[in-house]
């Protein structure tokens, strides 16, 4: 059978890069991704890797891994990795899927299954219309988003931990697709999917488009190995290697320029002086920006006497908090709010200083909450802000 499997949001260390807690969604989304990979492939089938590691936009990206998705034919499933985020004490293992075919539905049930053996609490199976990542798939194959576990919830965290890594979510996974029974992997030692994610990150090869035998041909060359049909360069000639044949005409589609980023840019140099190039990305001084836009704003909503110092220390975090905004309200934590989406490359249809919480802002702060696994109530309170200025 053929299938195709991806690590949901951009890789960590760059934007739109999915939910943070105990562990960083996106890390351990794509060492689970290659365990379900090795054992799909160990049970002998096809695996197509549509993971995607950065876009201008979070939409962005979810189209980049559809169309990556639509490149293949006879596709059996296509597997969607992540990790949930809550409020930290709801737990467990959920699949998402888009209609109430009965295919989908029991394969769903079979992962969550096969997961929560493994002690994760087992909320269900979803019916999910709203996820974009599970619309507009034309390859045949079943779409089911895994919501694996909750990477703020202590409880999931030390299962995860217990379990010593992702290989046995992953074998979990490809066993409930599969809807049988998996051999143990037979070699002792360190588990491979992990291995091959920290190799890929020391070479600083993109998690997602490369194989196990690119990273370990990368190696050979680090290490000076001769071989017949390998050329012996230095690692850090050309660090990246050949990308596959598949993924060679997706690469045309990265905007550099994200409008959305140069005026937040332009937004947060008018109110809070940033001194911010609208290059429309989203490097560390951007970022220090966003946070000088929610010093400012505690300081004119608040009298919180903070230096605009672009970092998020003890005294901003008390200053904040428990402070939220919501629909109807005008502050200076709105504008910079705003600003923040903006940053993220959202488009709140506005910014005004005092900020007025329209619907434009709710809307965009609603779509931003569930691209980030937050919840999705359209007030930003502590949690929502902190997702947004990191
Ligand atoms: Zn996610």
């Amino acid at each position: 059978m053929n299938f195709t499997v991806h690590g949901g949001h951009a890789a960590q260390g760059n934007a739109f890069s999915g939910a943070s807690g105990l562990c960083s969604e996106s890390v351990e989304d794509r060492k689970i991704k290659e365990a379900v990979i090795k054992y799909l492939k160990q049970a002998g089938h096809t695996v197509y890797d549509c993971t995607v590691d950065s876009g201008p936009s979070q939409s962005a990206i979810i189209t980049a891994i559809k169309r990556k998705i639509n490149l293949y034919s006879n596709v059996t499933a296509n597997i969607s990795i992540h990790l949930n985020c809550y409020n930290g004490n709801a737990h467990g293992t959920e699949c998402c899927i888009y209609s109430d075919n009965e295919a989908a539905k029991q394969m769903a049930q079979r992962i969550c299954s096969k997961i929560s053996s493994l002690g994760f609490t087992d909320r269900g199976v979803k019916k999910r219309t709203d996820l974009g990542v599970l619309k507009g798939i034309y390859n045949g194959g079943i779409n089911i988003l895994v919501e694996t576990f909750f990477c703020d919830s202590q409880n999931d965290f030390n299962l995860y931990e217990k379990m010593g890594n992702s290989d046995a979510i992953g074998k979990a996974i490809a066993e409930g697709i599969l809807n049988n029974q998996l051999a143990a992997p037979t070699e002792n030692g360190p588990n491979l999917a992990d291995v091959t994610y920290k190799l890929k990150q020391a070479l600083h090869i993109t998690p997602g488009n490369v194989t196990m035998q690119e990273v370990t041909e990368t190696l050979k060359q680090a290490l000076g190995i001769k071989s017949d049909n390998t050329i012996k360069k230095p690692i850090n000639v050309d660090p990246k290697p050949s990308v596959p044949q598949s993924n060679i005409n997706l690469n045309h589609n990265t905007k550099p320029l994200n409008q959305n980023i140069s005026l937040g840019q332009q937004h947060a140099n008018n109110f809070a002086g940033c001194g911010l190039n609208p290059d429309g990305i989203r490097g560390s001084k951007t970022i220090a920006g966003g946070i000088m836009c929610v010093q400012n704003a505690l300081n004119l909503d608040y009298n919180s006497n903070l230096k605009l110092d672009g970092k998020w220390g003890p005294k901003s975090e008390s200053a904040l908090s428990s402070h939220y905004v919501k629909k109807g309200e005008t502050q200076y934590l709105v504008t910079a709010v705003e600003i923040l989406l903006m940053l993220k490359g959202y488009n709140p249809s506005g910014v005004e200083s005092p900020g007025i919480f329209g619907n434009g802002l709710y809307n965009c702060l609603i779509q931003y909450q569930k691209d980030n696994c937050l919840a999705a109530d359209g007030v930003a309170g502590t949690n929502t802000i902190k997702s947004l200025i990191h």
